[in-house]
């Protein structure tokens, strides 16, 4: 509405606490409130805005409160301000003079946090006196919440690094610190217009909800709020989360990073869990499939399987006698863009080492089991949709996700050809899978 009558409008994000409610309120995350300040900002200054150099006084307050501003309540108490309640004089018995006076001589003192005097994050902060009350209790305390929202503010107008994964197109404001992993890396592409953004931030402590999750396991809590999620992440048998990643509006995540578990962001399986990639890429028809995706006469090959099954051991055997090549050691990214089944390169490949970008249109999936002898069979598609399903990477408690995943299978066991390879680890076990693949073809 102000828009189209050219009237000048500040959406404020911040959301002071009554006194003693700071846990109980049910407020904008701090992630929301700096997306939809930032949003603010941009329509108002545009994507250069800098912020003003922000000092905190040695005494009082940074504002005009008590200095040429103040609040009178509805006892007829003059305060510094419509939020602080203290200090307050009656006006019923002191003239505005007087108790302006007191007021002034009352807020003689130091009323900000220590630390926020030399944080290089001021500038961006919504911190003050009284927010500082509210939230903490006292004038000492850095309010958290304000902290992250500073930090994700900040992250929204730095420099962005963007990356493509299959189809989907994002950026990273990538903070100073966070070691990113060689294989991420090599999805970056050139800085353009992107649909999805993350914030990134790094904390000492995660601010996180102050509730049971709606959903848990060992690695990950989910909250759900309306249609938007956050997770907190652990990393296996840690009891302290590595990371808080929530979605704060349509195409935005901002990331949370624990400084403790900085080192950690080394491993792709780290890094890549903090972008909830598998939902961004299930929305672009695209799953994440545990295999070892190999190259060989311009096709790819899938072998799958649980842990420890041997896709990897089959696909040095392939390099080897055969001149095949392996693109991911641990997983591709599939999907089915016209005809045919299409495997890409994806930014984790576990303990393979093996991570490149390339696209092949696929061949078949074959589905490995370790045995005395070497034989293959061809699986049906009823039968391999169970045997393919638990290897993609599916969030089972998303009903849309489950639904696209099952088509998805669902076509891929209807036109490609899914075997079974009984094997030993020897070139025999290569031979005869190749026979199986290629014999016929050859015989024509
Ligand atoms: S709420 Fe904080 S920033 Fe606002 S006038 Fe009061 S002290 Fe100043
Ligand atoms: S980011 Fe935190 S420490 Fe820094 S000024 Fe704001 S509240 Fe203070």
């Amino acid at each position: 509405m102000c828009r189209e009558w050219g009237v000048p409008v500040f959406a404020d994000s911040y959301m002071f606490p009554a006194p003693g409610c700071e846990q109980r309120l049910d407020r904008l995350s701090p992630g929301e409130a700096a997306e939809i300040e930032y949003k603010s900002l941009i329509e108002r200054f545009g994507e250069g805005w800098v912020p003003d150099k922000k000092e905190i006084p040695g005494e009082g307050t940074a504002c005009m409160a008590g200095k040429c501003s103040f609040g009178i309540d509805a006892q007829g108490n003059l305060r510094p301000c419509a939020l602080m309640n203290e200090p307050s004089v009656s006006l019923k018995t002191t003239s505005f003079r007087a108790a302006f006076d007191r007021l002034v001589t009352s807020l003689q003192k130091p009323l900000f946090p220590d630390a926020c005097r030399s944080c290089q994050y001021l500038s961006w902060c919504r911190v003050c006196p009284e927010a500082c009350l509210r939230e903490t209790g006292d004038h000492s305390t850095p309010p958290k919440r304000l902290c992250v929202q500073a930090k994700a503010l900040k992250s929204c107008f730095s420099e962005k690094t963007v990356f493509r994964i299959g189809d989907f197109l994002f950026d990273a404001a990538l903070p100073e610190g966070l070691p990113i992993p060689e294989h991420f890396r090599q999805f970056s592409v050139e800085p353009q217009e992107t649909a999805y953004h993350y914030r990134i931030v790094i904390e000492d402590d995660l601010f996180v909800p102050e509730r049971e999750p709606d959903y848990r396991n060992e690695d990950c809590h989910v909250y759900l709020r309306g249609t938007r999620e956050a997770r907190l992440l652990y990393l296996h048998g840690d009891t302290e989360p590595y990371a808080f990643c929530e979605e704060t509006g349509p195409g935005t995540t901002c990331i949370t990073i624990n400084r403790e578990k900085l080192s950690r962001f080394t491993l792709d399986t780290v890094f890549s869990s903090t972008f909830s990639l598998e939902k961004r890429l299930f929305q672009k028809e695209s799953f994440i499939f545990h295999c070892t995706f190999m190259s060989f006469q311009g096709e790819a090959i899938l072998f799958t399987g649980p842990s420890g099954a041997g896709k990897s051991t089959q696909g040095n055997l392939w390099e080897k006698a055969k001149g095949a090549k392996v693109i991911n050691g641990d997983r591709a990214l599939l999907s089915l863009p016209h005809r045919g089944l299409t495997a890409q390169g994806f930014p984790v490949c576990g303990s393979s080492e093996i991570c490149l970008m390339e696209s092949l249109k696929v061949r078949s999936i074959i589905f490995i089991c370790q045995a005395p002898e070497n034989r293959v069979e061809s699986v049906r598609p009823a039968e391999a949709f169970s045997l393919l399903y638990p290897q993609f990477t599916v969030n089972r408690r998303n009903r849309e996700f489950v639904k696209a995943a099952s088509d998805f299978l669902e076509h891929i066991v209807a036109e490609i050809p899914v075997f079974r390879l009984f094997c030993t680890i020897s070139e025999e076990a290569v031979n005869v899978l190749h026979e199986a693949l290629y014999g016929e073809e050859r015989r024509l």
